[in-house]
C-alpha cells in the first residue's frame, strides 16, 4: 500500500492506494503536483475491535506515530532543500539563467515555508492528542472518525462542518 501525502491548504492529507500490500510507503506532493518522494516509513491503518472506545490509548499512539513520522519526513525535506539551496548558489553571468535560479530559489522558500507550517500544525495535533482533545470536531464536537483522521492526521473538523467552512469560504471569495 502506498500512501501519497500532499497539502490542501493547511491540512496534511495521505491517500491510500493499492500498490503494495505489504508495506507503506510515504510520498509527499508539493503544492505545485511535484512529487517529492522522502524516506519510507511503514504504517498499518488502525483496525478497531468491535465496540472499542473512541481515542483510547491505543488510537491516540497508532496517530501519534503518523504525526511524528509525517514531522521526520517534512524536516528531512527542509534540511534537503537548505543544502540544495546552498549547492545552487552558484552566480550566472547570463541574465536569463539568474533570473530563473531566482524563480527557482523562491519557489523553494514559499516549499519551505509551507513544510515550517505544516510542521507547526503537526505540533499542535501532537499536543492535542496528549491533552486528550484529539479526533473531536473543533466546531460541532463530534468524533471526526478515524478514517478521516487517517485521511487527514491534522484535522480539526468533521467531514460536514469542513464542507459548509469549503462552502462560506467560496462565497466570501465570490
Ligand atoms: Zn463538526
Amino acid at each position: 500500500m502506498i500512501l501519497l501525502a500532499h497539502f490542501a491548504g493547511n491540512e496534511v492529507c495521505l491517500r491510500q492506494g493499492v500498490f503494495s500490500a505489504k508495506k507503506t510507503d510515504f510520498i509527499f506532493w508539493a503544492e505545485h503536483e511535484m512529487a517529492v518522494e522522502l524516506t519510507r516509513k511503514s504504517f498499518t491503518p488502525y483496525v478497531a475491535k468491535k465496540g472499542e472506545e473512541y481515542m483510547n490509548g491505543h488510537q491516540r499512539k497508532h496517530f501519534r506515530k503518523i504525526l511524528e513520522a509525517l514531522k521526520s519526513e517534512l524536516s528531512q525535506e527542509i534540511d534537503r532543500t537548505v543544502h540544495t539551496m546552498q549547492d545552487e548558489a552558484t552566480v550566472f553571468a547570463d541574465p536569463n539563467d539568474r533570473a530563473s535560479q531566482e524563480s527557482d530559489m523562491a519557489l523553494e522558500l514559499r516549499n519551505r515555508d509551507r513544510e515550517r507550517k505544516l510542521i507547526k500544525k503537526i505540533d499542535e495535533t501532537i499536543a492535542r492528542i496528549d491533552a486528550d482533545e484529539y479526533g473531536y470536531c473543533d466546531s460541532c464536537g463530534v468524533e471526526i472518525g478515524l478514517k478521516r483522521l487517517e485521511a487527514r492526521p491534522t484535522a480539526t473538523l468533521c467531514i460536514d462542518c469542513k464542507t459548509l467552512d469549503e462552502l462560506r469560504e467560496r462565497q466570501v471569495a465570490k
